[in-house]
Order: structure tokens, then sequence, then C-alpha cells
């Protein structure tokens, strides 16, 4: 993390609070997460020089930078178009190469890269979505919080055996993760 330079991953107008412990607004309603808490999820996957690693939720591409240093290859979803535009130019300006962003919908992971060794998720769904469940990897990880907008836990799930061990880390807050709308089927 000392590596990454969070001040550019902030608005210019906030630059002097880039280096405190808290949030701060990146636009569209959205937000840089507090710097412990990327270094504390980050930990929990346990990233590895080899690993591919998928990210629910670019944002300002602060967390996909500090993976990009630690792990192969990064591919990062984001569902705010013109966040996932700015992530990824900025980190192709920084010389993050290993990272890929895409515009879309993380309900449905990346399945053309998948599966991956780890998985962290960085908005919050009201339950695990299967098909990251699926994209793990066999002694993979993920974290992800998961719960209302006003309670929810971080959860660390291990895939062993084909089976999925959910402990449950730490009360945490984020942004919900919101969804594409399903097309409707064409009206005759
Ligand atoms: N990891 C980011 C902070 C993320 S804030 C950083 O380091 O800056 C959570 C992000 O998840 C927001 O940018 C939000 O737009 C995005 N998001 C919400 N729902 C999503 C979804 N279904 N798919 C992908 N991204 C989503």
């Amino acid at each position: 993390m000392t590596k990454v330079p969070r001040e550019k991953f902030v608005p210019a107008e906030l630059r002097s609070s880039a280096y405190e412990d808290r949030p701060l607004p990146i636009g569209y309603g959205q937000t840089i997460s507090q710097p412990f808490l990327v270094d504390f999820m980050t930990e929990q996957l346990r990233p590895k020089a080899t690993d591919r690693v998928l990210e629910i939720g670019t944002g300002s591409g602060y967390q996909a930078a500090v993976l990009s240093e630690l792990v192969a290859e990064v591919y990062s979803i984001e569902i705010v178009r013109p966040l996932a535009q700015r992530a990824e130019a900025l980190l192709s300006e920084l010389g993050y190469g290993n990272v890929h962003v895409k515009a879309g919908d993380g309900y449905h992971g990346w399945p053309e890269h998948a599966p991956f060794d780890a998985i962290i998720v960085t908005a919050a769904p009201d339950h695990v979505p299967a098909p990251l469940v699926e994209q793990l990897k066999e002694g993979g990880r993920m974290i992800i919080p998961v719960g209302e907008s006003t309670a929810q836990d971080l959860y660390l799930l291990e895939k062993r055996g084909g089976q999925i061990k959910q402990t449950a880390v730490s009360p945490v807050r984020f942004v919900p993760l919101t969804r594409e709308r399903e097309e409707k089927p064409a009206d005759q």
C-alpha cells in the first residue's frame, strides 16, 4: 500500500485527505474504501504472486492497484461506466498493466477468465452471488460484505473439496451492490 499513490485515486479537492484513514467520495454516490479496510480485506485473501484475482466494484481503482502489486493478474468489474472508464485510464497511466477493467454487473462474475484464486467484493449484496462461488478455484478464497445497507457482515468463503466454508469476519458498511436491470422479454 505504501507503493500506491492513493492521492491519485481521490478527487483533486480531497487530495490533502488522501492518507486519512476514512472512506472518501469519488463521485456517482460511490466511495473509495478506508485504507484500513483495503489492507484488512487484502490480507484475508492471502494473495500469492501467481494468483489471478477478481474484484467486484472497481470504484476508484485503488484496491485493484494494491492487488496489482501483489498478484499476477487482476480482473475488476464496475457497474458505473464512467467510473470504470476513469479507473481503467488511471491504472494504465500509472503503469498497472496487469489490471483488466470492464464495465458491467459484477453479480455474474467474469466467466471468460474464471476460475479465480481469489475474489474480493467491495459492494454489499443481500446474498452471496452463486456465479461468484462457481468461479472460485478449488482452494480459493472470497471476501465479501453481505447484508442490508445498515447492517452488513464481512464474510470469508473458502472452497475446499467442492464445499464452501463461510466465516463471519467483522461487521462493516459498504455501498450496496446494485444490479443491472434484467432484460424484459420483448412485448408482442
Ligand atoms: N474498490 C473500490 C471501492 C468500491 S465502492 C476502490 O478501491 O475505490 C463500490 C463500487 O462498487 C462502486 O463504485 C459501485 O458503483 C460498484 N458496484 C455496485 N454494484 C456493482 C455491481 N453489481 N457490479 C460491479 N460494480 C458494482
